[in-house]
């Protein structure tokens, strides 16, 4: 394996680093990683890490949900139905904050699911997504051609912008936010669900937390970093929502991590106290809605 060590904070630009946590990749690679801490913001990133040549091996699993259709198991049946219930959520959130069915762009569309679900309700919807056996699920779901890149869409202007859990696998963080801002209309928003580590399920499940899934996710977002990085970039936080499903199911994989049993009820009860810590804006995950400074 080729590794990158990150040397400059992508929030603060400081340099001095010190270990925070060391965690296993569990779905893929079985190798260990280390989280650091930057020690003048306080930012979680993946560092070493493997470079971008060898990168994408590691997302190389039938376990690697977010890109499998498959329905084997009850925590896939689980979570094929919870993602029912959440892609329904997700159209209402960016509706609500958009107030149009305009045009709306989802970088990281995976397999489609939630771009099929916009299309349908009447948006005008691109997608964007990088793995080649993903995207051409996607282009048979969404019958539609799905671009690779933001540099396909250059010039483009859209009235949302949409990454579900992808902000925390993107390499170039600072140069990607840059591109997203100039892809957003005047008045457009662009919505970034990423995991917290300030949650109730990470504090409480630490190295063994699923959500760190290291080595895919590079960086780890507290409030404050999200505030800060989009802030350098002349944006701001319109509003904070709460993602409850996903104590639940990352309390089950944490469980199974921690204990190499998969304990359903073990999993439910630790995904409930949780949710019930987190209040609206404490959840396993997060999603910031981000508008463009006027
Ligand atoms: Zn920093």
């Amino acid at each position: 394996m080729t590794e990158d060590i990150i040397h400059q904070c992508p929030v603060c630009s400081g340099t001095e680093f010190s270990p925070f946590l060391i965690c296993k990749d569990y779905t893929v690679s079985r190798e260990s990683f280390q989280i650091q801490e930057c020690k003048a913001c306080g930012f979680l990133l993946t560092s070493p890490r493997p470079s971008l040549d060898t990168l994408g091996d590691y997302y190389k699993s039938n376990d690697y949900i977010s890109h499998s259709d498959t329905q084997k198991g009850l925590i896939n049946w689980a979570y094929h139905r919870v993602r029912k219930i959440a892609l329904k959520n997700k159209l209402e959130l960016v509706q609500k904050y958009t107030q149009t069915k305009g045009s709306l762009l989802d970088n990281g569309c995976g397999t489609g699911a939630f771009l099929s679900t916009c299309i349908q309700a009447g948006w005008q919807a691109d997608g964007i997504e990088p793995d080649a056996d993903a995207r051409s699920i996607a282009e048979k779901v969404a019958q539609k051609n799905i671009f690779l890149s933001l540099n396909e869409v250059e010039g483009k202007k859209y009235d949302a912008i949409t990454m579900w859990h992808v902000l925390e696998h993107v390499p170039d963080l600072n140069e990607t936010i840059e591109k997203l801002k100039n892809l957003l209309t005047e008045k457009g928003v662009l919505i970034v669900a990423v995991p917290n580590p300030e949650s109730d399920d990470a504090l409480y499940f630490k190295e063994h937390w699923a959500a760190y899934d290291v080595p895919r996710h590079l960086w780890h977002f507290k409030k404050k970093d999200i505030t800060g990085l989009f802030k350098k970039h002349g944006c701001s936080i319109k509003a904070i929502c709460p993602m409850p499903f996903d104590a639940y199911y990352i309390s089950l994989l944490s469980t199974r991590y921690k204990t190499g049993k998969t304990q359903y009820i073990k999993a439910l009860w630790r995904g409930f106290i949780s949710n019930n810590k987190a209040g609206k804006t404490n959840t396993s995950s997060l999603i910031y809605v981000i508008e463009k400074n006027p």
